[in-house]
C-alpha cells in the first residue's frame, strides 16, 4: 500500500532531508530537524505523490489517504495531548504547502485551523485571553475564505476599514474582544452572501478544504507562470505541510520572527534577523509594525529604541542561537530561519537554505571554505557563475529609486548614466568636451565603434543578444540595452520617445543593462570591486578547471583588460573592428572602391602598417599567450556609406563622384548578407587581402618576437570555411606570404593556420578539413544561424514569442542548442580529432561564454572557450564547474 503521508514530532520522523521530492523541500525540512531533535510542533506532510495522483484523477484523492491522515492527525494528538475539534481540549494545526523548489507563486499557509464557534471559547479560557482568541478566529477566516474559499480578501479589508473607522481605531491591536466578536459576525454574514453558504464549522471540513486548495494552487495562474520562468516541471506536486499551531501572539512573552545565520546581503557571518513581540507569522512580513531586531549588535546598528529578543527574552535567545549554528552546520550552507516563541519556549518552524546577493554568495562560500565546513571545489560550485555579473560592473544601487521608461534585452552587464546623444560623431564630440553619454540607435553599425567607445552605454530599439550593438559592447564591457521595441528614437528630431514621455538630446538618462531597463535621470550606483573573495574564488577556480579561457579581442584596451580579468589569450581577433576606426575606413573604403587589382593593392599597401601595428600591440600585450586572429569576416558593402548624405560625404572626401559610390554600393548589395560574399569567400575572391592581413600578422610576429626576445606563434584563422578546397586555397596563400617574409627578415616564424567551424557542412566535413586545419574555433553564432536557418540579426522579434509559447525554451543564441547545434559541434570535434588528433579545439561564438553552454564544451572536451573580456571570470568558474561535475 502506497504510504501517502509522513509524520514528525517528538523528536522523531518518518522522512529526512533527503526526500525533498517526495515531502517538498519545506517537508522535508522539517523532518530533518525534528530528527535532529530540535523543537518542532509535530505535523505530518502529505506527499507531492498525493498531488500527482489527485491530479491524475480528476482532482480526487487516493482512497486509503483519509485513513492515513487521520492516523497522522491521532499521532498529533498523542503528542500534544489534545484533539482536533473537541472544543475542551483543542489542536488546532496550520496547513502549509510546500514544493520540491522553493515556489511563491502557490497556496503559501492557513493558520489556526480547527478554530469555530466553539473552540474559540476554548482558546480563550485556555490562553486566558479571550481578546487573543477572537482575533485568532477572525485571522483564520479571512486567510481560509481568501485561499480555501477563493473570496478576495478586500472584502473582508474593507469591513475591517469601516469597523475600524466608526469606532475610531487607528490600529487593529485597539479592537477588544468583543469588537472581534463583532467584526466575525460581519465576516461570517458577508460570507454567506458571497457564497451561499456559511463559514464551514467542522475542523475536518476545514482541514480537507485546505487540503484541497494546497494541491489546486498547484495549477493556478502563478504557479504556472513561476514554473514557466524557473523551469520547474508540472509533474512535481506540491506537498501538504499540517502542523500543530504554536501561537506567537499569545501576549508579550509570545514572539514570531525570520533569521538567516548569516548577513544574506553582505554574508557577514553574524545571525541576522527580525522578530516581532505578540505577533503571528504574517505580520512579519506583512510591514505593518516594525520589526525588532534579533541581536543587540544589530539593534544598535539600525539605531532603533526597540529592545532586541537578546535582551527581551534571553533564553529563547540562546536557545535560538544555538539551533541556528546547530542547523547551518549540518546543512553546510546559510540557513534562513522561521520560528515562534509561545510563552517563552521556542519554536522551529522552517529551515532552507537562504536566498543571498552575489556579494554574500562569495563570501560565505569562502568563509566556509576557510572554517573548514566546505572545501574549497563546493566553494567554487556554489557560485552562480551568471551572478558574477553583478560583481564586475558598476550597478544601480538596489536602494535607488526606479523612474523605469522602458524595457529592452539585458544585452550587456552594467549600469551607464549620461546624456542622449543620437549620433556616433555626437558621441565622440561630446566625449571630447568631457561628458558622458548614451548612445540611442535603431541599431548600430560597424560605423558606430568609435561612438560606441565614447559613449558610456548604448541602447537600441531594434536587433538581439547577439546583434552588432550587443556583441560589440560585450566586447567592449559597456553597458548595453537592445532591441527595446517600445521605444521611438527620432534620430533626426533628435528625440527618444517612451511611454508617451519625450527626451530630447542632452536629457539624462540611464540604462541597466543587467535587467534591460532604460530609467529617465541619474540613478546612484555600486562600484565592482575584484580582489578578497572574488579573487580567493578564482583562485580555487583555476585550480579545478581543465579547458583554458581566452578571449574575444581586438583592441588593446579590451585586450588588457581581458587579462585583467585572467584571460589565457585571444581566442577571437575580429580584424573588421580595426579597419574603422580614424583613416583606416578611408583606406578600407578606396581598396573596396579600386579598379582592379592593382588599384586594390596599392590601397592594401596604405592598411598593412595599421594592421601591423595593431598586431605588435596584441601580441605585446599577450605576452607570451596565443593569438588567434581572424582574417576578414564581413561582406564589403558593410564598410560602405549607406545615407545619401553619407554617401555625398564620403564621395567628397574620396575625391570622387558619389554617382560611382553609389553604383559600387549597389553592385555590392545582398539579398542575404549573413551569406552572401563573406568570410573565406572574400579571400577566395580577392586574395590581395587575405595576404596583406596574413603579411601584417608575420611581420607584426616578428618584430613583437625581437621586441620581447621570446618567439610569438600566430594563430591564423579562416572564417566560413564548408569546403576544404577553400581553406587550402586560402592556405596557400598565407604559407606564400609566410615564406616570403621569413625570406625577406632571415628568420624562422611559427604559426597555425585554422579554421572556424560555423557552418553545418563543415561540422560534418570535419575529417577533411582538420587534413588542413591545425585548429578548429566552432563559431557558434553563425553555426546557429545556419542550422536552425534564423537570421541571427532577426530573431530577436520572434524569439521572444517562441519562449513565450513554449516552442523553444531558451534563446539559442544565447544558450547553445545541445541538441541540434551542439550535435554539430561534436561531430566536428569527433571528426576533425579522428583526422588529426593533435587538433587543438576552442568556441568563439557568445556560447563562449554562457555557462551552460561551457558545460557543455568542457563534456565534448573542447580545449578552450572564448569568450568577450567581461564574461572571463564567468568563463573561469563556470568552467571549473563543469570540470568538477564531469569528474565527480
Ligand atoms: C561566430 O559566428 O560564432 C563567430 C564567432 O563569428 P562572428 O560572430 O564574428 O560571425
Ligand atoms: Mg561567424
Amino acid at each position: 500500500m502506497t504510504k501517502w503521508v509522513y509524520s514528525f514530532g517528538d523528536g522523531q520522523a518518518e522522512g529526512s532531508a533527503q526526500d525533498r521530492e517526495l515531502l517538498g523541500g519545506k517537508g522535508a525540512n522539517l523532518a530533518e530537524m525534528c530528527g535532529l531533535g530540535l523543537p518542532v510542533p509535530p505535523g505530518f506532510t502529505i506527499t507531492t505523490e498525493a498531488c500527482a495522483w489527485y491530479y491524475a484523477h480528476e482532482r480526487s484523492y487516493p482512497p486509503e489517504l483519509e485513513r492515513q491522515v487521520d492516523a497522522a492527525l491521532a499521532e498529533v494528538a498523542r503528542i500534544t495531548g489534545r484533539r482536533f475539534g473537541d472544543p475542551r481540549n483543542m489542536l488546532l494545526v496550520s496547513v502549509r504547502s510546500g514544493a520540491r523548489a522553493s515556489m511563491p507563486g502557490m497556496m503559501d499557509t492557513v493558520l489556526n485551523l480547527g478554530l469555530n464557534d466553539d473552540t474559540v471559547e476554548a482558546l480563550a479560557a485556555e490562553s486566558d485571553d479571550e481578546r487573543f482568541a477572537y482575533d485568532s478566529y477572525r485571522r483564520f477566516i479571512q486567510m481560509y475564505s481568501d485561499v480555501v474559499l477563493g473570496l478576495d480578501h478586500e472584502v473582508f479589508e474593507q469591513i475591517l476599514e469601516d469597523e475600524k473607522a466608526q469606532r475610531g481605531h487607528e490600529v487593529d491591536t485597539e479592537f477588544t474582544a468583543d469588537e472581534w466578536r463583532e467584526v466575525i459576525t460581519l465576516y461570517k454574514a458577508k460570507i454567506e452572501e458571497e457564497l451561499g453558504q456559511p463559514f464551514p464549522q467542522d475542523p475536518r471540513e476545514q482541514l480537507w478544504g485546505a487540503i484541497g486548495a494546497v494541491f489546486s494552487s498547484w495549477m493556478n495562474h502563478r504557479a504556472i507562470t513561476y514554473r514557466r520562468l524557473h523551469n520547474i516541471p508540472a509533474s512535481w506536486g506540491t506537498a501538504v505541510n499540517v502542523q500543530a499551531m504554536v501561537f506567537g501572539n499569545m501576549g508579550e512573552t509570545s514572539a514570531t520572527g525570520v533569521a538567516f545565520t548569516r548577513n544574506p546581503s553582505t554574508g557577514e557571518n553574524r545571525l541576522y534577523g527580525e522578530f516581532l513581540v505578540n505577533a503571528q507569522g504574517e505580520d512579519v512580513v506583512a510591514g505593518i509594525r516594525t520589526p525588532q531586531s534579533i541581536t543587540e549588535a544589530g539593534r544598535l546598528e539600525s539605531g532603533s529604541d526597540k529592545p532586541s529578543l537578546e535582551k527581551l527574552m534571553p533564553e529563547a535567545f540562546a536557545a535560538f542561537t544555538r539551533i541556528s549554528a546547530r542547523l547551518e552546520e549540518h546543512y553546510r550552507d546559510m540557513q534562513d530561519l522561521e520560528f515562534t516563541i509561545e510563552r517563552g519556549k521556542l519554536w522551529m518552524l522552517q529551515t532552507r537554505s537562504g536566498k543571498r546577493t552575489a556579494k554574500a554568495a562569495l563570501k560565505i562560500a569562502v568563509d566556509m571554505a576557510n572554517e573548514g565546513l566546505i572545501t574549497s571545489d563546493e566553494a567554487v560550485a556554489r557560485i552562480d557563475p551568471a551572478s558574477l555579473d553583478q560583481l564586475l560592473h558598476p550597478t544601480i544601487d538596489p536602494k535607488a529609486e526606479r523612474d523605469v521608461i522602458g524595457v529592452g534585452l539585458p544585452a550587456s552587464p552594467g549600469a551607464a548614466t549620461g546624456e542622449i546623444v543620437f549620433s556616433s560623431d555626437e558621441a565622440e564630440e561630446l566625449k571630447a568636451q568631457g561628458r558622458k553619454v548614451i548612445l540611442v540607435r535603431v541599431e548600430t553599425s560597424p560605423e558606430d565603434i568609435h561612438g560606441m567607445h565614447a559613449s558610456e552605454g548604448i541602447l537600441t530599439t531594434r536587433g538581439g543578444m547577439t546583434s552588432h550593438a550587443a556583441v560589440v559592447a560585450r566586447g567592449m564591457g559597456k553597458p548595453c540595452v537592445s532591441g527595446a521595441g517600445a521605444l521611438r528614437v527620432d534620430t533626426r528630431g533628435g528625440t527618444l520617445t517612451a511611454l508617451g514621455r519625450r527626451f530630447s538630446k542632452g536629457e539624462v538618462i540611464t540604462i541597466d543593462g543587467t535587467t534591460g531597463q532604460v530609467l529617465a535621470g541619474a540613478v546612484p550606483m555600486l562600484q565592482p570591486e575584484l580582489s578578497g573573495d572574488f579573487a580567493a574564488i578564482m583562485e580555487w577556480a583555476d585550480a579545478a578547471r581543465r579547458m583554458k579561457v581566452r578571449t574575444n579581442a581586438e583592441t588593446p584596451a579590451d585586450a588588457r583588460m581581458a587579462r585583467s580579468f585572467g584571460a589565457e589569450g585571444v581566442g577571437l581577433c575580429r580584424t573588421e573592428h580595426m579597419f574603422f576606426e580614424g583613416d583606416r575606413i578611408v583606406a578600407m573604403r578606396e581598396m573596396i572602391l579600386a579598379d582592379g587589382e592593382t588599384d586594390r593593392r596599392a590601397a592594401l599597401e596604405k592598411l598593412l602598417p595599421m594592421q601591423r601595428s595593431d598586431f605588435v600591440e596584441l601580441f605585446e600585450i599577450m605576452a607570451g599567450l596565443p593569438v588567434t586572429i581572424r582574417l576578414l569576416d564581413p561582406p564589403l558593402h558593410e564598410f560602405l556609406p549607406k545615407t545619401e548624405d553619407e554617401i555625398e560625404e564620403v564621395a567628397a572626401s574620396l575625391g570622387i563622384e558619389a554617382e560611382r559610390l553609389r553604383e559600387r554600393t549597389e553592385a555590392l548589395h545582398e539579398f542575404n548578407p549573413m551569406l552572401g560574399h563573406r568570410g573565406c569567400r572574400l579571400a577566395v575572391s580577392y586574395p590581395e587581402i587575405a595576404e596583406m592581413q596574413a603579411r601584417a600578422i608575420f611581420e607584426a610576429a616578428v618584430e613583437a618576437g625581437a621586441r620581447s626576445g621570446s618567439q610569438v606563434v600566430p594563430e591564423i584563422m579562416v572564417p566560413l570555411v564548408g569546403v576544404t578546397a577553400e581553406l587550402d586555397f586560402v592556405k596557400a596563400r598565407i604559407d606564400a606570404v609566410a615564406a616570403d617574409v621569413m625570406r625577406e627578415r632571415d628568420t624562422r616564424i611559427g604559426y597555425l593556420v585554422g579554421t572556424m567551424i560555423e557552418l553545418p557542412r563543415a561540422a560534418i566535413a570535419a575529417g577533411a578539413i582538420a587534413e588542413s586545419a591545425e585548429f578548429f574555433s566552432f563559431g557558434t553564432n553563425d553555426l546557429t544561424q545556419t542550422t536552425f536557418g534564423i537570421s541571427r540579426d532577426d530573431a530577436a522579434s520572434f524569439l521572444e514569442t517562441y519562449r513565450r509559447k513554449g516552442i523553444l525554451e531558451e534563446d539559442p543564441f544565447v544558450s547553445l542548442d545541445r541538441e541540434g547545434v551542439g550535435e554539430l559541434v561534436r561531430l566536428g570535434a569527433e571528426r576533425g580529432r579522428a583526422a588529426r588528433p593533435d587538433l587543438k579545439l576552442g568556441i568563439c561564438g557568445e556560447h563562449g561564454g554562457d555557462p551552460a553552454s561551457i558545460a557543455f564544451c568542457e563534456e565534448v572536451g573542447l580545449d578552450y572557450v572564448s569568450c568577450s573580456p567581461f564574461r572571463v571570470p564567468i568563463a573561469r568558474l563556470a568552467a571549473a564547474q563543469a570540470a568538477v561535475r564531469n569528474k565527480a
